[in-house]
């Protein structure tokens, strides 16, 4: 089968692999549909985990297949697996957790000390025909989802869980730096819970023009000052809570924080591209929380899937371009590092 698998930096290829084979206690997926996300932009451009790296929990040596955002049909399931139906729809939670080590055991499997992602550290991947996945990695989706849909669930559900890390309240005013996929996730997800308002800053047009008509208030952080505005609509106060979802440095952080109301808390929630200067004095005089957002929990998969079920969220005005497995690397890796930057915001591998 066809898989896309990364070789170093700058050096992803589609291979001809072996399809995986069912094990006991493993589903066999038919991927249908797979989304590009930032991270593998990231890793096609760095290649940070050496080939020759077994990860714990999947003990593969690369190169690895990407994708760690998809959907698919069951085709096959291992001895043991007798609650995941052959031909259902699923979405599959690639995120890896040993189930042991503290983290787990306080519940937050997402930062597991043996963290890692299907799609990323082996295991297989969105961009290929087939993946062998844990039972347990398996979310059956309800009737009336998509294919395009169930690969939605994962960018959403990290979205999710920065709103929740953010303990915003139905009624309050939220600022979103940055109105990419996450961005632009935290927007929905944010209006689902009832958040009266949400300011989401972005330079590229067509992403804020996305936003306005997702129910933000859209602002051009080159035009107008986001910290301003956010004081200005909250009578002075400023945001109960923002979002770094750009990660540029200071020139995303800062605003973040600066735009808080006190007592306030700003989620970092993307990587950086610099490093930031910060005066703690700050937080002391003004309570404000800076917390971070890593990736999900089950919990976050299940929740984004009931909000899609019921019409809560709607994610697929996100999706902006939809290609073959054969053009993702030119017409999806390529044009999400050139042009597509500004015009893009999710692209869906579908098959
Ligand atoms: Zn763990």
């Amino acid at each position: 089968m066809l898989g896309l698998r990364l070789h170093g930096a700058g050096d992803a290829r589609l291979d001809d692999i072996a399809e995986p084979e069912v094990r006991p206690g493993t589903v066999k997926v038919r991927i249908a549909c797979a989304g590009i996300c930032g991270s593998d932009l990231s890793l096609y451009e760095t290649a940070p985990i050496p080939l020759d790296w077994p990860h714990p929990l999947l003990g593969e040596q690369g190169p690895h297949v990407l994708g760690h955002e998809f959907s698919g049909h069951v085709s096959e399931v291992g001895d043991g697996v007798d609650d995941i139906p052959v031909g259902a729809l699923v979405a599959v939670q690639p995120s890896l957790a040993d189930g042991t080590c503290p983290a787990c055991v306080r519940g937050e499997t997402n930062l597991c000390e043996q963290s890692g992602f299907i799609g990323v550290n082996g295991g297989g991947g969105g961009f290929s025909e087939y993946v062998v996945v844990p039972a347990h990695a398996v979310f059956v989706l309800p009737d009336g989802f998509t294919p395009e849909l169930g690969a939605l669930i994962e960018p959403l559900s990290v979205a999710l869980h920065a709103v929740r890390q953010s303990r915003i309240s139905e009624g309050q005013t939220a600022l979103v730096v940055g109105g990419g996929p996450i961005g632009l996730g935290l927007l929905l997800c944010l209006r689902a819970q009832g958040v009266a308002r949400v300011i989401v800053s972005e330079v590229s047009t067509s992403r804020r023009a996305l936003a306005a008509a997702l129910g933000a208030d859209a602002v051009d952080p080159r035009e107008t000052d986001p910290v301003a505005y956010a004081r200005e609509v909250t009578g002075g106060q400023g945001a109960d809570a923002s979002f770094d979802a750009a990660g540029v440095g200071p020139a995303t952080f800062v605003p973040a924080v600066e735009a808080l109301r006190k007592g306030g808390t700003t989620v970092a929630v993307a990587m950086y591209h610099e490093r930031v200067e910060f005066d703690p004095g700050m937080l002391m005089v003004t309570e404000k929380t800076c917390t971070g957002s890593f990736a999900y929990t089950r919990d976050d998969f299940r929740s984004v899937i009931e909000a899609v079920a019921d019409g809560r969220i709607d994610p697929l005005p996100l999706v902006t371009k939809r290609i073959r497995l054969e053009d993702v690397l030119e017409d999806g890796i390529a044009l999400l590092r050139g042009d597509g930057r500004d015009t893009e915001v999710k692209i869906l591998v579908t098959s």
